[in-house]
């Protein structure tokens, strides 16, 4: 048995974010409890302890396999398709973090 890991790196482009939030939730009005960066697109949707977990529902539309956490401070990735955690992501960097967590006025 080989080892099991992801098939779909030559997918990942690691995207920027295209949204400070879920970008669905953001459109309703919708809440969220941690969101989930997509690295085909950019893509930011909630996670599955969210009401609406958009991160997933993205992937079932796009089929794109593989997210990183958004979460500041966190690094891990996982693949749907292969259902793999994979805790090495590269890590936002601080600017990144401050341009799409912005402080509250
Ligand atoms: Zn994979
Ligand atoms: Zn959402
Ligand atoms: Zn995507």
């Amino acid at each position: 048995m080989a080892t099991k890991g992801c098939s779909h790196e030559d997918q990942i482009r690691d995207a920027p974010p295209r949204a400070e939030g879920c970008e669905e939730c953001l459109a309703q009005g919708g809440r969220w409890v941690e969101l989930r960066r997509c690295l085909v697109c950019g893509h930011v949707g909630c996670c599955d302890s969210s009401p609406h977990r958009h991160a997933r529902a993205h992937f079932e539309a796009t089929h794109h396999p593989v997210i990183q956490t958004f979460e500041p401070g966190e690094a891990w990735r996982w693949c749907y398709v292969d259902e793999v955690y994979l805790p090495d992501g590269r890590e936002l960097s601080h600017e990144d973090l401050r341009r799409h967590h912005p402080q509250q006025p």
